[in-house]
């Protein structure tokens, strides 16, 4: 496709700005063609948009999916924070469209989620593990999204011989930062990821906005755009 048009709901939020600075200075052949607020409607700017990119809050998340699957529109979803409702319209939506959801775009958090793999799996259940997460102040959920797919990926390893503990702090402007802790007898390994700024996750979320255009229907993460 020669210029990809995106549709961005959260255009005013501190990623959609962020997505909007990314999309100009590394894409030039991505072009935001409609940005979206609260208030808003998807429907009407669906026919001149490739694909839609999402950052905006959970609650907006089951009418931009109804929206989609009904135009047949690729979804990238960076909300976090789902239900259980929530998230079922997502697996919904997922039968007729292609959608990456992912708790988080970057490269590095993808990588600790393989490592944390690899880590779990090599420790074995003598190791004590848990997810320590800090974000900025104003960050809505708690944990956060790529907490809880830490405590899921972990959990796959474990099953529930081993409970996860989480610890979530909200300060400052911490852009998001995620420590997972394996501590055994004598010892204890760190994997920690750093966020310094919000253009890892923009850039991550325009090249998975690129990946899932030429995607059949189903639920996609980061790991299979990076193919991981
Ligand atoms: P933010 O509060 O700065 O921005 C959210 C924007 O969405 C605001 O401009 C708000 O007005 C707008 N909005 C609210 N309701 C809306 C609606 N119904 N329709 C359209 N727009 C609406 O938040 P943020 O820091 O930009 O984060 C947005 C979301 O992205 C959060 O859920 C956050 O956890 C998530 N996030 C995900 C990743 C990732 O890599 N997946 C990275 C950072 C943030």
């Amino acid at each position: 496709m020669e210029q990809l048009r995106v549709a961005l709901v959260g255009t005013k939020g501190r990623m959609g700005r962020a997505i909007a600075a990314a999309a100009a200075k590394d894409h030039p052949s991505l072009t935001i063609a409609a940005g979206l607020e609260r208030g808003s409607t998807l429907e009407p700017v669906l026919d001149n948009c490739d694909v839609v990119i999402d950052f905006s809050v959970a609650d907006a998340t089951e009418a931009i999916c109804t929206a989609c699957a009904a135009r047949q529109k690729p979804l990238v979803l960076g909300t976090t924070g789902h239900d259980a409702t929530q998230r079922e319209s997502i697996t919904l939506a997922a039968k007729r469209i292609p959608i990456v959801f992912a708790a988080n775009f970057s490269a590095g958090v993808n990588a600790l989620f393989a490592l944390t793999r690899r880590a779990a799996e090599l420790l074995g259940s003598e190791f004590d593990v848990d997810v320590i997460e800090m974000h900025h102040r104003t960050k809505k959920d708690a944990p956060s999204g790529t907490a809880k797919r830490l405590v899921e990926i972990l959990a796959g390893v474990c099953g529930n011989d081993r409970p996860v503990s989480t610890q979530s702090i909200r300060a400052g402007d911490i852009v998001g930062e995620h420590t997972v802790l394996l501590a055994g007898p004598g010892e204890r390994l760190e994997l920690t990821h750093r966020a310094a700024s919000r253009e890892t996750f923009s850039v991550g979320a325009l090249r998975a906005a690129r990946w899932v255009v030429d995607q059949p229907p189903g639920l996609y993460d980061m790991e299979d755009v990076l193919g991981l």
